[in-house]
């Protein structure tokens, strides 16, 4: 079965496109057939995977337009292992151009059903607001992957997006899961960070990832090349992380989140 996975953030910096681009290749890396979906104007995640944004003729925005299929917009990143529907800052277009149509939060949903069935994972790259490319994302989304950095107003913003969750939850997609919660760019000398790790933690229990991404140059160099951390320097830190993650993930989905303790002794091994 397909697990869909919307990697969700309001804020921007936060490592979103990092992790989409990396759990892609990593998950790619253990055989996983993979499609990763750029929702963000920027097209940043289009860029890391090696594809220039600049040259794309068919991209997301024709897709929730309908004005192209997914089959048509699709592309395979060499780099990363992983197909990708791309996109550019044309999807911006897209965000006022949808207001006016019907089914405007399902379309994303719609344009991925017939091609789903063809991957293991269907990774969604959104954009840092709670707008409607990121309502299509939750809507076709099983479960939303959060990434967060441990600092004082990190928290604040969870609560708006827990919200905004709760109410897609509601009206437009019952089965929503939060997946989990992924501490990133970590330094664990920051005090403030460790006290916001831990909240996290009480908080959230077993829906933290117990793998943490250290803060890791590495891991911001690689998108000038146009491939994934995990491909272009699999040995760094930051790539570990990502790799450990991504079998995290994988061990989830076959036991589920409860048995924490199973987790964390697997990751500790990995260590
Ligand atoms: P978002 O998609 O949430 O806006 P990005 O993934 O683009 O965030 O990350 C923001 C910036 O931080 C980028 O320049 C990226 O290369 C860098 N970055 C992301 N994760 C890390 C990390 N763990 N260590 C160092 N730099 C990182
Ligand atoms: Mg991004």
């Amino acid at each position: 079965m397909t697990r869909v996975l919307a990697i969700v953030n309001q804020k921007g910096g936060v490592g979103k496109t990092t992790t989409t681009v990396n759990v892609a290749a990593g998950l790619a890396k253990a055989d996983q057939r993979v499609l990763l979906v750029d929702l963000d104007p920027q097209g940043n995640a289009t860029m890391g995977s090696g594809i220039d944004k600049r040259t794309l003729e068919h991209t997301v925005y024709q897709l929730l337009l309908g004005l192209s299929t997914a089959e048509g917009v699709r592309r395979r990143s060499e780099t990363g292992g992983y197909d990708i529907l791309p996109a550019n800052r044309e999807l911006a277009g897209a965000e006022v151009e949808m207001v006016g149509l019907e089914h405007r939060e399902t379309r994303l949903k719609t344009a991925l059903a017939h091609v789903a069935d063809a991957y293991d994972f269907v990774l969604i790259d959104c954009p840092p607001a709670l707008n409607l490319l990121t309502v299509n994302g939750l809507v076709a989304a099983d479960a939303v992957l959060i990434p967060m950095q441990c600092e004082y107003y990190a928290l604040e913003g969870l609560s708006d997006l827990i919200n905004t969750i709760k109410k897609v939850r509601q009206h437009l997609n019952p089965r929503l899961e939060i997946e989990g919660l992924l501490r990133t760019m970590f330094d664990p000398r920051n005090t403030l960070a460790q006290q916001v790790s831990d909240q996290l933690e009480q908080h959230f229990g077993a829906k933290v990832y117990i793998t943490i991404i250290p803060r890791n140059v590495r891991l911001a160099e690689a998108p000038s090349y146009g491939a994934p951390a995990v491909h272009f320097d699999a040995a760094c830190k930051g790539s570990q992380a990502y790799l450990a993650l991504a079998r995290e993930i994988l061990h989830r989905m076959d036991t589920g989140p409860e048995p924490a303790v199973a987790a964390r002794a697997l990751a500790e091994g990995e260590r």
